[in-house]
Order: C-alpha cells, then structure tokens, then sequence
C-alpha cells in the first residue's frame, strides 16, 4: 500500500492542468497521477498518459477517446462526460483537480464533492451554476473544496490560522472574526481604455492579459471583469459571506492575490508571483507547504503597488455579477451560460466586445424567481439560457 495521494485530474491540457502537473511531477514521494480526464486534446493527453502512467483516462468527447486508443494501443480510454464525472467518484481517488473550463464541469465537481474528496477548485463556473447543490454534497460527505483560485487560495491563507488548519472550506457561516473578503483584479487590458475605445478592440487585444497567462475564456473573463464577478459568487459559496461583505479592488500589478479584512481592523493579504502553481501546491497540502517551482517575489522589487476601485460603468459584466448573487435562485446560472455563449462568439469573431455584457444583460431581465434543486434543473436552465443567448446575439450581427 502506498502513503501516496492519488490525484484524478479533470481538465489536464489545460494550462491549470500543465501547471498541475509541474507541481505534482516535483513530488513523486506524495502524489501519484492515478486518473486524467481531457475535453478533446488527444495528443496532449497521449504525452501525458505516456509521461505519469496514470491507471485511468476519460475523454469527454468520444472521437478524441476513439484517436487516443489508435495512439496507445492497449490502454483503456473512457468516453463521455459521464465518464470524466466518473473518475471524480473513483473510490482509489483521494484528491480531484477541477481544472476544467464552463458548467460543463459542474457533474464532475459535484461528483468529487459527493464522494468525500479533497476537491480541488479550479472551474469557478461550476460553483456559480452548482454552488448550492456542490456546497450540500460537500458538507454531507466531507468532502473538502480547496480553491486553487489565485484570490480563494490568498484568502483561505489569511483566514484565523486554527479555523484554516482543521476545516477547509466550505464554510456555511463566514469565519469568525472575518468582517469582508477583498478580491483582487488585475484589471484586464483594457483597464485604461475609454468606455468609447471598447467598441474597436479586437479579439487579439483581449487575449493579452498583462499579467496573467491562463486560457482563452479566462482571459476573455479578466478584460470584461466577468471573471471578477464569478469569483464573487465563487467567493460567496467557498466561504459562507454574503454579496455586501465581497469587495472587489483593481490591483493593476498581481503582486497582492486579495486581502482578509477582520472584526479588529486588521486586513491581511497574501503576495505572490502570478504563477498558479503556487495556489496548486498551496491546496494540494494544505495546511503544510510543498515547493512550486516558484520563488517567491523580493520585497524590494515590487516598485509601487496600487490599488482603486473597480469601474462597474466601463465593465458592466462584473456589476451584473453582483446583482445575480444578490437575486439568487436562477440568476447565476443564467449568467454564466449567457457568458460563456458570449464569450465564445466574441472569440469568434465579428462580436463586439461590449456585446458580452449586454448578452448577459439581457439574459438576466425578467427572469422568474424559481431557483434550480437538480443537476438536471440546473441544465434545463443553461441549456434554455444558452439558446436564447444565441438568438439575441443574432439580432446584433
Ligand atoms: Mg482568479
């Protein structure tokens, strides 16, 4: 029997998933890859299965299960979302990174939540779609979900250091003494643009973060501010505090990951180099600390750090993202599908680029007070949001 943690990772060609496998490469002594689960990336998951040797491998889309079992002749490829979901709730597993990108991840984080993992959060969409019914199994089951998000990480390191070590979050009730959570943004690209200019960026502008190297939605997300608000929401479901005690600061420089504000008047941040495989060795042993693989900034080169309030004018989305946790029932759910439908005609093409927020504003107007109790309720939901997302950006073109 091995001492060893077996990690099933969701989402492993992904750049959370590369930076996951960087950290665990570093400590063969404590983890081992047991599961990886992909989208479609065949070839990237073939160098990985041939690199870890991990016992199980699902693809979420079957042609690309089927291309992966002509390149590894002889290992057993699951197919289909079902299957991703499947690894999650793999009783050999111990802890199940949630790299993967959307809702789409939300069965497969509720399955790990279900099954008493260490869950380790990466795909904030499916706690926005799923938050409730993710938090419910979670706390049923014991499960753990520890936020690999650079901002939920930094602030369950300052949270009351014997809360932090004993339970990892969720936390239904805020953390004793915690008066309000800051999260940090960098801002995106376009933090110094005129409402005006935003109308003529381009896709490529979008796509050059100045801080950060994540993926495309992601990205998209950080210049439009609706990663912001996700996390918001995310923030709500990871750590008990209501939508008035979730402050959001744009912190152009990504040296201060976000900030703990306490009962006392202490405010407590943690600092680090933009780099997520600090956040991922962090929520892989915490409360110990392993090496990342990156070493942390010097004090002295930090220059001047700033810090100013969010401009919900020029970047409605993370607004809309308030008024979505304060509405609750559907309302998150609505707007994340209409997000993510956005988002990808925006990458597209031909989109322009306040258009995100207005097809995500206009998802949101006279929705019904009903709230979704069932993964497949939730579904229904993105599905009816996704579909009239769509016609209305036809309407624009
Ligand atoms: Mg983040």
């Amino acid at each position: 029997m091995s001492a060893r943690s077996r990690v099933a990772l969701l989402g492993a060609t992904g750049s959370i998933g590369a930076s996951t496998l960087d950290v665990l490469a570093r400590h063969p002594e404590r983890y081992v890859l047991h599961a990886v689960a992909a989208a479609s990336s065949h070839a990237a998951v073939a160098d990985i299965a041939r690199r870890f040797r991990p016992r199980r491998i699902a693809m979420a889309d079957p042609a690309a299960a089927e291309a992966l079992r002509l390149t590894l002749p002889g290992a057993e490829v699951e197919a289909g979302a079902a299957a991703v979901a499947a690894l999650a709730a793999d009783p050999e597993v111990d802890v199940v990174v949630c790299a993967m990108v959307g809702a789409a991840g939300l069965r497969a984080a509720h399955a790990a939540a279900s099954h008493g993992k260490r869950v380790l959060l990466a795909n904030k969409e499916a706690l926005v779609a799923g938050g409730a019914l993710v938090v419910a199994a979670a706390r049923q089951s014991g499960a753990s979900l520890v936020p690999v998000d650079s901002e939920h990480n930094a602030i369950l390191q300052c949270l009351p250091p014997a809360l932090a070590a004993t339970t990892l979050p969720p936390y239904v009730e805020p953390p004793p003494g915690v008066s309000k959570l800051w999260l940090t943004a960098s801002g995106g690209p376009f933090r110094d643009l005129p409402a005006a200019a935003l109308r003529e960026v381009t896709v490529a502008q979008a796509l050059a973060h100045p801080n950060w190297k994540m993926g495309a939605k992601i990205t998209i997300d950080s210049a439009t501010l609706m990663n912001k608000g996700l996390e918001v929401i995310e923030a709500h479901w990871l750590f008990g505090l209501p939508a008035d005690r979730l402050g959001v600061v744009v912190h152009r420089q990504s040296v201060v990951h976000s900030l703990v504000e306490y009962v006392d008047g202490s405010l407590l941040a943690q600092l680090g180099a933009p780099d997520m495989r600090t956040p991922i060795a962090c929520a892989l042993a915490w409360p110990a600390r392993i090496a990342s693989g990156v070493a942390a900034p010097a004090p002295t080169g930090f220059g001047q750090l700033d810090f100013a309030p969010p401009d919900l004018a020029r970047f409605p989305c993370l607004r809309l993202a308030f008024e979505a946790l304060a509405a609750g029932g559907i309302a998150p759910i609505v707007l994340n599908a209409a997000n993510e439908v956005a988002v990808a005609a925006f990458l597209a093409g031909g989109l322009p680029f306040p258009a995100i927020a207005d097809a995500v504003n206009h998802a949101l107007q006279g929705l019904p007070l009903s709230s979704a109790a069932t993964l497949d309720e939730i579904d229904a939901v993105d599905r009816d949001t996704r579909d009239r997302t769509r016609r209305y950006l036809e309407t624009l073109r």
